[in-house]
């Protein structure tokens, strides 16, 4: 994984797809959220949730101050995204 970025032989760097707002992090992330207030939300994981009967509330995102944070505790799917540029509504 790590020395991917040095296999690369054009040498343009690739970075993370940078996104803006929290609107298109989450609308990336494909987490569907009504209530946008920063705190911990617990939803549905569109990844695993499909393999499973259940339908349990298995993702835990958090909406911090500086970007997104997720995990899920079925499939242990996890990371994060920054804002660019926060805009509180
Ligand atoms: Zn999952």
């Amino acid at each position: 994984m790590v020395d991917g970025i040095a296999n690369m032989s054009n040498g343009a760097l690739r970075r993370p797809s940078q996104v803006r707002t929290l609107i298109e992090i989450l609308d990336k992330l494909r987490f569907k959220i009504n209530d946008l207030k920063r705190q911990q939300h617990y939803i549905a994981c569109h990844w695993c949730s499909p393999l499973h009967r259940k339908k349990r509330r298995t993702l835990s995102v958090k909406i911090a101050s500086e970007g997104v944070i997720y995990i899920c505790h079925r499939c242990r799917k996890k990371g994060a995204e920054f804002y660019v540029d926060w805009r509180p509504r």
